[in-house]
């Protein structure tokens, strides 16, 4: 029934989208990275049930631990033969320092056509967005086309061990029969001009290699001639890592995004040294920047106990992220520039994913944007972060990631991702609602 109805009007989804944000925002879900001071998720996933009982979807919360918590509710659709689809979103936050901020990080506050607070769009803007549609469905006696899977998951911000990655291993029936999914970090704006928007659809993820790099030589006294410095050696590693920019590699969702980008903008663009072009891009420009190479960043350093001791070992982590089949030349890179005498071991490792910009799934998305905004154009692109993609792509699904928001030309908005003011507009949740509800209808 869902296919040949029109869209309803989502008035009620409309109406509400800013306002389960601004509640939701404010049930703080610290995730610091460590279970005994990290909270709310289990409050949040309570809410969310709540939220969905009152117009009788139901729901389960699964705890990996004390407090970890992820809700997972399984809505038939009209045809349940059909493989289902998976919207998954975080219901937790990284840590937001009020000092830092122009409003309470967990007030919800709404000002100047924003919803303002740490999550807002990352990523509780989209966990709210899919919760007013499903209850707009709901209330209205709408289907979807075929089974739509929702997850709420905790610990994304830590890697997913305490979220998805649990439900994966032990609750994989939970997706059955479930074939692609939808999530963050995609389905946004970048205004190219005012009848002209790209937006940037995720059908990639960089991989994650965090190291911890080990030098070991000879302690000694502070005071005598002494060549053989573990401390000398692991800073020389370092530095040669953080100062080397990897080479440029095109993947296949890059290489398409170069030549939309040169197209939209009217501009050549040198697939060999693409930076600058795409430096016009603005802020996002970082994050697309990553995605043209294996990179890897010096984060922490540790060696030594007193100013007269030279210890035996130094060491220091890295954080490198690679290219969907970029591991094995990334692991060379690294192994080039550590050179003699030091070692690396792996600290978290995931891997690396890729889907292709084709099929009726990205066609539904392309039109949904479309009929809601007639100056997009959407296009692939890979994220140089992670997401839970990594968990649920290791069931056999294809991962995109959409959360549509059009959005103000001038917004920074990949600076609000773990940023101070993180915000989002109202208007845009209320697209994005719109396009959610186009492209589940066709899905
Ligand atoms: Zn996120």
């Amino acid at each position: 029934m869902a296919e040949t109805t029109a869209p309803a009007p989502l008035e009620r989804a409309q109406a509400e989208v800013a306002d389960l944000l601004s509640e939701l925002i404010r049930i703080d879900t610290t995730n610091t990275g460590d279970t005994t001071t990290s909270v709310g998720e289990r409050k949040a996933a309570e809410w969310v049930a709540g939220k969905l009982d009152e117009v009788g979807i139901d729901s389960v919360i699964h705890e990996s631990e004390k407090g970890r918590a992820s809700l997972v509710a399984r809505i038939p659709g009209a045809d349940r033969e059909r493989p289902g689809l998976l919207i998954h979103g975080h219901l937790d936050v990284v840590p937001a320092d009020k000092r830092e901020w122009t409003v309470d990080p967990f007030s919800g506050e709404q000002r100047d056509g924003y919803v303002w607070g740490r999550g807002a769009v990352d990523m509780k803007d989209m966990d709210c967005m899919t919760l007013a549609l499903v209850r707009d469905w709901a209330r209205t006696g709408t289907k979807p086309p075929r089974d739509v899977v929702l997850a709420l998951v905790a610990d994304e911000e830590a890697g997913g061990k305490y979220g998805a990655h649990y439900l994966v291993d032990h609750h994989a029936d939970l997706f059955e029969n479930v074939s692609e999914a939808i999530s963050e970090v995609g389905g946004f704006s970048l205004t190219v001009r005012d009848d002209l928007r790209l937006y940037l659809i995720q059908t990639a993820e960089k991989g994650l290699a965090w190291m911890r790099l080990t030098a070991q030589a000879r302690p000694g006294h502070g005071s005598f001639v002494h060549d053989d410095n573990a401390v000398t050696q692991l800073a020389a590693a370092v530095a040669r890592i953080g100062s080397t920019r990897l080479p440029t590699v095109l993947t296949p969702p890059m290489k398409q995004f170069i030549e939309e980008v040169s197209d939209a903008y009217g501009i050549e663009i040198d697939v060999d040294h693409p930076d600058e072009a795409l430096a016009r891009l603005g802020s996002i420009s970082r994050m697309i920047g990553a995605a043209l190479r294996n990179t890897v960043n010096p984060t922490m350093l540790d060696a030594g106990y007193k100013t007269n001791v030279i210890p035996g070992t130094a060491s220091a982590t890295i954080d490198g992220r690679f290219l969907y089949g970029q591991e094995e030349a990334f692991e060379a890179q690294i192994d080039e520039l550590l050179g003699e005498g030091v070692t690396r071991e792996y600290i978290t490792h995931d891997q690396a994913v890729e889907t292709t910009f084709d099929g009726p799934l990205v066609e539904q998305m392309v039109t949904a944007l479309k009929a809601e905004d007639d100056g997009a154009r959407p296009v692939p692109f890979t994220m140089s972060g992670g997401t839970d993609a990594k968990s649920f792509e290791t069931l056999g699904m294809r991962c995109f990631g959409f959360s549509p928001l059009r959005l103000p030309a001038d917004l920074d908005f990949a600076g609000l991702f773990h940023g101070i003011d993180e915000r989002v507009p109202v208007e845009s949740l209320r697209f994005g609602v719109r396009v959610l509800d186009r492209f589940l209808r066709a899905s």
